[in-house]
């Protein structure tokens, strides 16, 4: 939920586009560029590189997502991290690295950030008045019951 403080640096956004998708990516990226600088921003490797070099921007760059920067950019939403995910993920082809993919909405979705998947959503999330206002912080859910889980894991079938 976010609150009527107005956000003090900007928000952290996170972008990765799969390889069909890059061209997607730097053309949303060039018509929100005056939107984006405003922000802290993190990418995987090849797209950062991308959007440095074709639009100047300046990112925080991971990993390459097939090497391990998904798996990075979902450490840090784990962590609070990031607070926007713009991920344009590639419906149409099959990636060695599914599972990084997979995961990270996952994480995404449990931390409660936003995530936008295609350009549109990108679109309206990245010109919503919330951008500019602090959200809660990320409330972890609670400790899990240790005594339920080891009954679970060690239950026998009935
Ligand atoms: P890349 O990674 O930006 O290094 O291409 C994106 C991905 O495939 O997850």
């Amino acid at each position: 939920m976010a609150n009527d403080l107005a956000a003090p640096n900007g928000r952290r956004i996170a972008l990765i586009a799969h390889d069909n998708k890059k061209r997607d990516m730097l053309e949303w990226a060039r018509y929100n560029l005056d939107l984006l600088t405003a922000h802290e921003l993190f990418a995987t490797a090849t797209t950062g590189r991308l959007l440095q070099d074709h639009l100047g921007l300046e990112i925080n760059c991971f990993r390459s997502g097939p090497f391990g920067g998904d798996q990075q950019i979902g450490a840090r939403i784990a962590e609070g991290g990031i607070d926007l995910l713009v991920f344009f993920w590639d419906p149409l082809e099959p990636h060695p690295h599914d599972p990084d993919v997979k995961a990270l909405l996952r994480v995404a979705v449990v931390c409660n950030i936003p995530v936008a998947c295609n350009r549109a959503t990108a679109d309206f999330i990245i010109s919503s008045h919330l951008m500019n206002r602090v959200h809660e912080p990320w409330d972890p859910a609670p400790e899990r019951e240790l005594d339920g889980l080891a009954t679970k894991t060690t239950a026998q079938p009935a």
